[in-house]
């Protein structure tokens, strides 16, 4: 089964708004072991969404359609898409009866316009939208399906998960099992070079690899006729990659971030953690703090970006900072020991680097990071060169701390 996506709004191609919908959409189809083959983006415009809608027709069985369901003049998805498909506008009684009661709920006064939401293709399946007025629709033509779904994320998801999901692996006559591997502490050219052997004699399960900030992801996807045999084609192959990756894979689960991997590991070892930040002002504390029950381990952060600060809260010595600068291994070690001493913490985390844009020399080069870690009064410094613009330098030194973390927390409860 070959699908489509076709994101409707002039605000995504003037770059307004960021096209989530269609990453949403892509993932999930992924999940599904649906193939897409293409992504387009078109304006509030009849004539190229025909055009657009049209070619994607002969192209995909599913074209999947997001956006321009509105009660305005310009919202004319459902429009086109009926004009296309040969199929007469109706009003759906149901759909309607649930626009007027999400206004008046809300002590709003609906118009005319409204009842134009309540339209659908003749003989399509409709998607009740709980979250908002326009209702989605399934519409089965002889050449394609088309689904159509609200361009509100908050709308789209929630129809997506509970209604097309569903809908998607009824119609399929083949079942599809995916599993995620996660690695940190690993780039993504090295995994794969790792994975070479598996990548090229891949035909079912498929193997595909994601990098991200700081981690790769794999993710495993076979086929089958139902899913128990989809999901035994794919449970060998995970076990060798993870055989492969050792300590690198951080979850199997696909809802699991790495900054949750290493909170659960503090938590099951019953250890706090502190935080002193001075290149990324506070980003790895959020990224921690960001996971539910993270109050249970993180004690204290401190951003201490000058050097007085560092001084003041960490007790960085002042001929330290005098003799090796405030980004250098020296000072990134009394950062992590200050701070796990002033705040009694099992675990701390230091990060002084270079951001950027300027700052740089020929030593002391922009990009350069040095991240120290506490775990039990063992201490670990490392230097690392990180290469982008300002805010991917930070963010690169975030997941690389975090992933520092688990490494050493690893080896402390393994020696325990
Ligand atoms: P409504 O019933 O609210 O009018 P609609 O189906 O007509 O919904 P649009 O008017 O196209 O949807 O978009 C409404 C809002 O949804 C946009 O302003 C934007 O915030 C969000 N949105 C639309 N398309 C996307 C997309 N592809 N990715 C992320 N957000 C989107």
């Amino acid at each position: 089964m070959k699908a489509e996506i076709i994101c409707v709004g002039t605000e995504i191609l003037m770059g307004n708004i960021v096209n989530t919908n269609a990453a949403y959409i892509s993932k999930g189809l992924a999940g599904l072991g649906v193939s897409c083959f293409y992504q387009s983006v078109v304006g509030d415009n009849d004539g190229r969404l025909m055009e657009v809608f049209r070619e994607a027709s002969g192209r995909a069985d599913i074209v999947i359609l997001s956006g321009g369901l509105g009660p305005t003049e310009d919202d004319l998805t459902k429009e086109t898409v009926a004009k296309v498909m040969g199929k007469t506008l109706i009003e759906d009684e149901k759909a309607w009866e649930q626009i007027k009661e999400f206004f008046e709920k809300r002590d709003i006064k609906y118009t005319d316009n409204n009842r134009k939401q309540a339209l659908v293709p003749e003989g399509a399946r409709v998607l009740y939208n709980k979250n908002g007025t326009a209702p989605g629709i399934i519409a089965e033509g002889e050449q394609v399906t088309a689904i159509l779904l609200p361009g509100p994320p908050g709308e789209l998801i929630p129809m997506w998960d509970d209604q097309v999901v569903p809908y998607l692996k009824e119609k399929s006559d083949t079942a599809f099992c995916s599993e995620m591997i996660k690695l940190c502490g690993i780039g993504e050219s090295l995994a794969e070079t790792e994975l070479k052997d598996m990548i090229d004699a891949q035909a079912n399960p498929t193997i595909a690899t994601y990098a991200k900030v700081g981690e790769v992801d794999i993710r495993v996807t076979a086929s089958a006729g139902n899913e128990k045999e989809a999901h035994e084609l794919v449970k060998p192959v995970v076990r060798e990659i993870k055989k492969r990756f050792g300590s690198h894979v951080f979850t199997t689960d696909e809802d699991i971030t790495l900054e949750a991997a290493v909170l659960q590991l503090l938590v099951e070892n019953g250890l706090t953690l502190s935080l002193a930040e001075s290149l990324t002002g506070g980003m790895v504390t959020s990224r921690l703090i960001n996971v539910p029950g993270a109050s249970e381990v993180i004690k204290t952060g401190f951003i201490t970006y000058s050097n007085r600060s560092k001084r003041k809260y960490l007790g960085v010595k002042r001929s330290t900072l005098d003799k090796y600068g405030a980004v250098s291994k020296q000072c990134a070690k009394e950062m992590v020991k200050g701070c796990a001493a002033a705040t009694k913490s099992d675990a701390a985390i230091s990060l002084t680097g270079i951001a950027g844009p300027g700052g740089g020399t020929k030593e002391k080069p922009v990009g350069l990071t040095y991240i120290g870690i506490y775990v039990l009064g063992r201490i670990r410094v490392k230097k690392f060169v990180f290469s982008g613009e300002r805010e991917k330098i930070r963010e690169s030194a975030t997941a690389a701390a975090i992933t520092m973390l688990r490494q050493s927390l690893l080896k402390a409860v393994s020696c325990q």
